[in-house]
């Protein structure tokens, strides 16, 4: 078997992968990155809406702070992000957006004087101010108290990715397409790198590397309809788990956005409610008002989305042939704003529904949408199990997000945590200690044993179906793990899971040549996806709350007495049927915001012994320091700079905080 050596061998070409091959590259360290498909056509292209950066150029974003996106993602996250993570990531935002500005990227502009803009179904007239003009603008998406929200029209993704892989390019990084990771070597302590398909001619190759770093995306297709792409599988997420050594953190978190176009799944923007839009129900009644009237149709995702689907189960759907939906109502923006600002969105009603949205409201409901859970890592991105292991992007649970994240948060996170975990791992590679003789004999015991599986495949005498199997399961998914969530019905979805994974390990293919072979890849697939639907349903079943996305009808209280903790799933023996959950505890004694109520949604919760005395411990700090400046503040409350890599350290400058403090 062929052997290729490298210092960081990064799985996946999406913003979080390229990004953190920059900065390993541009420390001296050779990177060799691999990609089911040419880098440019990963899901992050998708990204419509924007990227969040607390830069505070727009007037409605005046006043806007590391602070302010720290605690709308806190609340966001229904306390279950690590808040060191949380300023970590604030603080490195408004830097990665200059720095994709640097690397030319056509971040939408600010223009200065009046402009009109919608806010709650009425035309309103805001002034830019004059030396705002030609900074990067901002528009209001994610829930969030200030317009932040970097663009790129609506192809925010798609700009910053292309940017992303020309940089990539540019810094001579070795990129090898369409070629498949299909399992980490490792002797159960250190990680020495993967076994890679070819996915053109089949051959299997070893490549060997001092840091491996999974940055596969998400795994939006465990359910039958996601807005996710079709390579967003997981597989990242099953290389750790099948270590047996590595845990994936919070599985069960997975995030429903509420405006997917019925029936295809694809997402139109968040940024249309953003920028006005409104949700009705068959009526043409504006219902979000009803049931949220603060946030309204901006709540956050899981809310709008529960909120969608109750009033759905209260028969006001608008009926189709493929089931209830409501509307989304974009016509009060006008031509002139959906033809500059969500050109997208407008190319995706014509192309796969055939009406005009200037004109016409757009059928929407539900749908899966965005993996809060992922390979659990160290606020350096290192896994805590497996050395030399990193992970980053939406395959990680780093965990910023925990159990919901912010519109906007997610491609934010990709390049974030591409600059801090890159630096982490160039660290890593620098430190003489990490370095290793190739343990040839290791390497080669791996790729034998992916050989075999692979043989079993193509040459057994299995008998299952990998497409009905995968068919059966995201049915299973969608209808036992959705929105709303029972034990009863999850206890119903594991038992099923378990049985599709048996019945996965007797799968045949007709189709028996090596090389391409789509059903040979669903077969290796879909083995591996029934894993992590059950560490997704599974975790679900354990979890007796309701927090963020995770919604448990029998248990509708956020219970932080019980279950303020992160789940983490093990796959140590190959023959189970079930992954071994352990828990990790969050300690409301560091956390700088100690939990509360969100802002929107339910107002009951049941407390952890612990907040009242950090709720006055935090309360006093900030009394005994008024009159300080809010870097002091902030630092007396919840020290993380020094998680920070030294050249991440800096504080971002703002019109109205210009740095010459
Ligand atoms: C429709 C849509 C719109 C969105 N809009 C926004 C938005 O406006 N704002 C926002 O913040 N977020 C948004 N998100 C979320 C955000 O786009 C993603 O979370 C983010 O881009 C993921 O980036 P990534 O680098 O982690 O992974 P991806 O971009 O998904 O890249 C994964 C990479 O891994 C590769 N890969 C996977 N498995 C393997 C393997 N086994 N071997 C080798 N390579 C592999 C793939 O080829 C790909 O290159 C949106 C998501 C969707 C679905």
């Amino acid at each position: 078997m062929k052997t290729i050596v490298t210092d960081v061998l990064v799985i996946g070409g999406g913003l979080a992968g390229l990004r953190l091959g920059v900065g390993a590259k541009r420390r001296g360290h050779d990177v060799t990155l691999l990609s089911l498909v040419p880098p440019k056509r990963s899901h992050s292209a998708a990204a419509q809406g924007g990227m969040q950066a607390s830069l505070a150029n727009v007037i409605k974003g005046q006043g806007d702070t590391e602070d302010i996106h720290f605690e709308d993602t806190v609340r966001g996250s229904d306390w279950g992000a690590d808040q060191d993570v949380v300023r970590m990531f604030v603080n490195t935002s408004p830097k990665a957006v200059r720095e994709l500005a640097a690397w030319g990227c056509p971040w939408s502009r600010i223009t200065k004087g009046d402009r009109e803009v919608i806010i709650n179904s009425q035309k309103v007239t805001i002034t830019e101010r004059d030396e705002a003009q030609g900074l990067i603008a901002q528009r209001d998406f994610g829930g969030t108290k200030k317009w932040r929200t970097c663009y790129v029209s609506d192809g925010t993704g798609h700009a910053m990715l292309f940017t992303a892989s020309d940089r990539a390019i540019a810094e001579k990084i070795d990129i090898h397409e369409r070629k498949e990771a299909l399992a980490l070597i490792h002797d159960g302590s250190r990680c020495y790198g993967a076994i890679v398909r070819d996915l053109i001619t089949g051959e299997l190759v070893a490549y060997v590397a001092k840091a491996t770093a999974i940055a596969t995306g998400g795994a939006g297709r465990l359910y039958r309809v996601s807005t996710n792409a079709v390579i967003c599988e997981g597989m990242g997420h099953a290389l750790a788990l099948e270590t047996g050594v590595a845990p994936l953190g919070n599985m069960e978190a997975v995030q429903f956005h509420p405006t997917a176009i019925v029936p295809a799944g694809i997402l139109v923007t968040e940024g249309c409610r953003g920028d006005g839009g409104l949700l009705r129900d068959v009526d043409g009644h504006r219902f979000m008002p009803d049931y949220e009237p603060e946030k309204k149709e901006l709540a956050s995702r899981d809310v709008v989305s529960r909120r969608m689907e109750e009033h759905i189960l209260k028969g006001k759907g608008a009926k189709s042939r493929f089931g209830d939906h409501l509307w989304l109502d974009i016509t009060l923006l006008g031509r002139h704003h959906i033809e500059h600002n969500l050109r997208e969105v407008k190319e995706i009603c014509e192309s796969f529904l055939g009406i005009d949205p200037a004109e016409k409201w757009i059928p929407v409901r539900p749908a899966q949408h965005y993996t809060m859970g992922g390979v659990r890592t160290n606020p350096t991105g290192e896994s805590r199990t497996l050395k030399g292991l990193f992970a980053a992007g939406e395959a990680a649970c780093w965990d910023m997000h925990g159990f919901n994240r912010l519109g906007g948060n997610s491609v934010a996170e990709t390049v974030v945590a591409g600059m801090i975990v890159g630096e982490y791992i160039a660290d890593f590679c620098d430190n003489i200690g990490n370095s290793f003789d190739i343990p040839m004999g290791l390497v080669k015991e791996f790729g034998r044993r992916e050989e075999a599986k692979l043989n079993v495949l193509l040459k057994g005498t299995g008998t299952e179906n990998a497409f009905k199997l995968n068919m059966e399961m995201q049915d299973t998914m969608t209808r036992c793990v959705g929105i709303f969530r029972s034990g009863e019905a999850l206890q119903e979805g594991v038992a099923k899971l378990q049985e599709l994974l048996v019945r996965s390990r007797n799968i045949g293919v007709s189709n028996r040549v090596p090389g391409v072979n789509p059903e040979l890849v669903m077969a290796y697939r879909v083995q591996k996806m029934i894993k992590l639907a059950l560490t997704v349903s599974y975790g679900a079943l354990q979890r007796t709350e309701s927090r963020g996305a995770h919604f448990r009808r029998d248990f509708p209280h956020r219970d932080d007495q019980q279950w303020l903790k992160r789940t983490l799933s093990f796959w140590r023996d190959d023959n189970a049927t079930l992954p071994e959950l352990e828990y990790e505890d969050l300690d409301v004694m560091k956390m700088e915001l100690p939990p509360g109520w969100r802002g929107y949604g339910a107002k009951d919760y049941i407390d952890h012994p612990d907040t009242p005395k950090r709720a006055a411990e935090v309360e006093e700090i900030k009394q005994r320091m008024a009159g300080q400046d809010r870097y002091a503040v902030q630092n007396a409350i919840m020290s993380y700079t020094d998680k920070l890599p030294a050249k991440l350290r800096g504080l971002n400058e703002r019109i109205d905080e210009p740095l010459d403090r």
